[in-house]
């Protein structure tokens, strides 16, 4: 980072303190964008990354909840309007108790350019709230989510803000919230929430397409490099919708996944992980990893966080930030892993991205690898806007063509600025330059 840059961002710090992951993501964004500083001086001039680091808006409220036993519940309920350039504020709610205020703003930030590269008309925006979703029963859960919209609905609209879900924000969770804000707006406006169910409004391959977007882009960074997915040996960390669609897609491209993950364990299956069991128990219900052995005796539970220890050709970090260290690259590296595909947002730490770049693994950063179901929330927008519903090979394949438009851009952006085949430096480039670009169009706002 050059000595203006490095100013930007000690200003960033100072005025955002305590929110490490915040001045995490801005620094790695703020890291690739010295060249087009150079060849646009007119960004540094209107002060673009002061603008974007700064949120248009910040909500922060109070989510009161009962639980069963009729114990009162305080938690923070959270959504930052970061930036709308492009279109309505969008981006997912993350239930989970390690929310906080830096959190939801490392998410927000990294949601602008992501969706940037989309191609797509959607501004950036996240939310969510430190509730924890673990251990409570269904009514709790409903209630939590009633309450949350109950404060959050006045900001939102299919124009101005439009959530999703993120880590604990699932179909149900997009249920209870999207009926609540039904019912106090009075408005059946499908288009304010994405990833709802098939009967009120939701796509087909929104469920499946984080995760597999997180595949097509590792099979386009192959084939550029005159590689292929068939046959290759895969760790894909995390068990939700973005780990198990991935497993999946990765199975359908003739690869096998011997090991994913959860917050207690490591599931090892060195025959392959059995996807109909796995889904059995991750997406039919919502059981832990441990069932799985119970099951099939042939697999093997290891410690949390040893995942990335086992000899793999592809790995991806589909859990969550910072999930994947300078150590882990190392034995990635180590063991002969050729590429890495972030489904999750931000999972490997600065260190280990250095690693891998150094390396000559290819690597596609999450804003740009797992892009995939964001633009599928998208394409679940249009589908509401105009009362229709398409079928899954048609949206499929428009995601699939999304993600090789992406990687196309990434790579032809590293290019334009002279580090072929790096995807970090081609996505924060890109992403920024469109958001800059409409920025600039609109004046001082
Ligand atoms: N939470 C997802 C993400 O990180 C999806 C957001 C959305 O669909 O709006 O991109």
């Amino acid at each position: 980072m050059n000595k203006r840059l490095e100013e930007v961002w000690s200003e960033i710090v100072r005025m955002n303190p305590g929110e490490s992951e915040f001045h995490q993501a801005t620094k790695e964004v703020l890291g690739s964008l010295g060249p087009v500083l150079e060849k646009n001086p007119e960004f540094a001039r209107l002060k673009m990354l002061q603008r974007m680091a700064e949120p248009e808006r910040q909500i922060i409220f109070r989510v009161p909840w009962q639980d069963d036993r009729g114990e009162v519940h305080i938690n923070r309920g959270y959504r930052v309007e970061f930036n709308s350039a492009l279109g309505p504020y969008k981006g997912g709610l993350r239930f989970h108790p390690s929310v906080t205020l830096g959190v939801i703003k490392f998410l927000g930030f990294e949601q602008i350019f992501k969706n940037a590269l989309t191609g797509l008309p959607i501004g950036g925006g996240k939310g969510g709230s430190n509730f924890d979703p673990k251990g409570k029963s269904d009514d709790e859960i409903m209630r939590f989510c009633q309450s949350f919209i109950t404060e959050l609905y006045r900001h939102l609209g299919e124009h101005t803000d439009v959530p999703a879900g993120d880590i604990g924000v699932g179909g149900r969770e997009i249920g209870y919230l999207f009926g609540q804000y039904k019912r106090i707006t009075n408005r059946w406006e499908a288009g304010t929430f994405t990833g709802k169910g098939l009967d009120w409004g939701g796509a087909l391959v929104r469920t499946e397409a984080t995760g597999y977007g997180a595949v097509f882009f590792i099979q386009e960074m192959l084939h550029a490099a005159g590689e292929v997915v068939e046959g290759k040996t895969c760790l894909v960390s995390g068990s939700g919708n973005v780990a198990v669609f991935a497993i999946e897609k990765l199975e359908q491209l003739g690869a096998k996944t011997v090991a994913c993950s959860d917050s207690d364990n490591v599931l090892h299956d060195p025959d392959g992980i059995d996807l109909e069991l796995l889904k059995e128990l991750k997406v039919d219900g919502r059981e832990r990893l441990s069932a799985y052995v119970e099951r099939r005796p042939t697999a093997k539970l290891l410690p949390a966080g040893s995942i990335w220890s086992i000899p793999c050709d592809l790995a991806l970090p589909c859990a969550t930030q910072n999930e994947l260290n300078e150590q882990d690259a190392r034995t990635l590296v180590k063991n002969g892993c050729i590429a890495v595909s972030e489904g999750a947002n931000m999972p490997s730490t600065a260190e280990a991205v250095a690693v891998f770049q150094e390396a000559g693994v290819l690597f596609g950063p999450g804003k740009a690898a797992n892009a995939g179901g964001v633009a599928t929330s998208a394409l679940e927008m249009q589908q509401n806007a105009s009362r229709d519903s398409w079928s899954f090979e048609y949206t499929e394949k428009r995601l699939s063509d999304i993600m090789a438009g992406i990687h196309d851009t990434c790579l032809e952006t590293a290019e334009e600025f002279g580090s072929p085949r790096d995807y970090v430096l081609g996505a924060n480039i890109a992403g920024f330059r469109r958001v800059a670009r409409a920025m600039t169009a609109y004046g001082l706002v």
